[in-house]
């Protein structure tokens, strides 16, 4: 696995330059807030019509739509679990979320992918625990099937900026 090719930054998720970006959507896929009103506000309003068509979303599932005005050609929406302390299979439907944006993403011939960081938010899963799983997830993705030539996760605040960093420089020193 070649560490270059996974990115951590500070900043907003609609203004990437990449194939897809992910949304930590909810399960109705008509909006919400956090990052799922921010790429909606973005996309402007054919993005919502075309998620209308999906039926929702499951948890633990992606559905993929255009990303109409975004610099993103795609939007990958993701349906995160909210925390409810852990003994609930948060952590196998969080990594189910991350395995299946990049099985997706691979389907499409994507190349370059952004990632938030699914469900720290309103859905309030720690930002350490959920850190480790994106990137063993993406890291265990990407040993298997080295298609991907940028993975970036764009994290919105310091702590979420600093766990993911955390993360990756233990797993890949
Ligand atoms: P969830 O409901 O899955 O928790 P949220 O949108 O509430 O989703 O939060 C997920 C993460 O996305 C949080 O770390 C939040 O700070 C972050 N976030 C919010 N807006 C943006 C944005 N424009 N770009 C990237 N990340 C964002």
């Amino acid at each position: 696995m070649d560490k270059q090719i996974i990115k951590i930054i500070k900043g907003g998720i609609t203004e990437q330059k990449v194939d897809a970006i992910v949304n930590a959507a909810n399960n109705s896929l008509l909006g919400g807030g956090g990052v799922d009103g921010a790429i909606h506000k973005a996309a402007g309003p054919k993005l919502l019509e075309e998620c209308r068509t999906l039926n929702g979303c499951a948890t633990g599932e992606a559905k993929i739509t255009q990303g109409y005005n975004l610099p993103a050609k795609w939007v990958i929406h993701t349906v995160g679990p909210v925390w409810h302390g852990g003994n609930n299979d948060e952590d196998g439907m969080l990594a189910k979320c991350y395995r299946n944006c990049l099985t997706v993403a691979a389907e499409k011939g994507i190349k370059t992918i952004a990632f938030p960081s699914i469900s720290t938010g309103a859905y309030h899963f720690p930002i350490p625990r959920a850190a480790e799983i994106a990137i063993n997830e993406v890291i265990d993705f990407l040993n298997d099937r080295p298609v991907f030539d940028r993975i970036v996760f764009v994290c919105f605040n310091d702590e979420t900026f600093s766990s993911f960093n955390r993360v990756l420089n233990a797993r890949v020193p």
